[in-house]
């Protein structure tokens, strides 16, 4: 804790709910705790009616109050730029809203589908590419959406993995994840669950030993979490991490790729070790998705490769994400691989070694 925050008691920071009734929800309030550029104050007056400031005490205890550039800071407080709607932006960059065969569910793909389970969060992220609906309470989803999409799961005998999306579920109510968990454990065809969540990150009181014990019940359970900077693995978040591998979970991190936040190679490598250290496989790391409101995030596609190509050979392969493009208008995810083959005969192959060499392989 900060000596911002130095008055909370102890038994309060450590209590999610106190985080959450306590959430950074104005400039006036962040304010107090960080003194804003005239930018951000002027943004967050601008995005206000848009997508909504929200940022936990615990996660504003990790910014740099005397860093403009504090990559904890550029994920959390609005900039002017989110006001820039590239021409290729969408609200619904990924035509989620148009793949639904129900409400609240998108199908992508055939044996998989994506439940939005709340439209809120501990921390609205400015990259979100949910933006559209995520941070507005009026836009989530009713109980009988969520019952006809549990419903319609289990009409469907080829859906086998079903990820609880939102916003974040893990700002759901214990009881009512149970439920969720439990009735989608109920269907014989659903092999596993996964739960996107950025609690861990952002609130990592949430993970609590009695939200650990529901997991518990319902393995095999996938964890996906958000983590972009080392800077957000701290303690309180290795303690999280360690109750959820305690409970049987399985944790894989989702990053995004973003500008001025982690787009080097230096940054995605102390990333995925800090990941590791928290029993975290560093699993994705995505080209940030083309939501309006967003250029001043994302970096170009040749730089993620840049990025991943400089990280061969640096660090291990458990610590090397997959960069993904989620493609424009749902035409699915795709990944972008650093190009290892040189040249391909019909006896031979030319690889690239991560040194830069050209290394002749025998085919068989
Ligand atoms: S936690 Fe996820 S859904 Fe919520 S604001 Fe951040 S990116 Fe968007």
């Amino acid at each position: 804790m900060t000596h911002l925050f130095a008055h909370v008691s102890p038994s309060d920071w450590a209590d999610w709910r106190w985080q959450l009734r306590h959430r950074l929800r104005t400039a006036d309030a962040l304010e107090q705790i960080v003194p804003l550029t005239d930018d951000e104050r002027r943004a967050c007056a601008i995005t206000a009616d848009r997508f909504r400031l929200g940022v936990t005490p615990y996660y504003a205890s990790l910014i740099d109050p005397d860093d403009p550039a504090c990559p904890i800071r550029r994920q959390a407080i609005p900039t002017s730029a989110e006001a820039l709607i590239h021409p290729d932006e969408r609200a619904d960059p990924l035509s989620e809203e148009r793949d639904m065969p129900v409400p609240g569910l998108t199908r992508r793909y055939p044996d998989r589908v994506l439940l939005y389970t709340t439209h809120t969060c501990a921390v609205y992220c400015r990259h979100c590419t949910r933006r559209r609906k995520v941070s507005d309470p009026g836009s989530a989803p009713p109980r009988q959406h969520l019952d006809a999409a549990i419903d319609w799961i289990a009409e469907h005998p080829e859906i086998r993995d079903v990820i609880l999306s939102g916003g974040d579920p893990l700002s759901l109510p214990d009881r009512t994840l149970d439920r969720l968990l439990g009735r989608l454990a109920a269907i014989p065809h659903v092999q596993i669950v996964r739960i996107g969540t950025r609690n861990p990150t952002s609130l990592p009181q949430r993970i609590t030993p009695e939200l650990c014990e529901i997991f518990r019940k319902y393995p095999p359970l996938y964890l996906m979490t958000h983590f972009n900077h080392e800077r957000e693995c701290t303690p309180q978040a290795a303690q999280a991490a360690t109750r959820l591998a305690e409970a049987g979970c399985v944790m894989a991190n989702q990053a995004v790729l973003l500008r001025g936040v982690n787009d080097s190679p230096e940054a995605q490598i102390a990333l995925s070790h800090a990941l590791l250290a928290m029993r975290i496989r560093p699993y994705r790391l995505y080209q940030c998705d083309l939501s309006e409101g967003t250029s001043h995030f994302r970096t170009s596609l040749r730089r993620g490769i840049e990025i991943l190509d400089a990280m061969r050979g640096r660090t291990s392969g458990l610590s090397m994400p997959e960069l993904i493009v989620d493609l424009p208008d749902g035409h699915g995810k795709v990944p972008i691989h650093p190009g290892h083959v040189v040249e391909r005969a019909a006896d031979h192959w030319v690889l690239r070694s991560y040194q830069g060499e050209r290394v002749v392989v025998p085919e068989v």
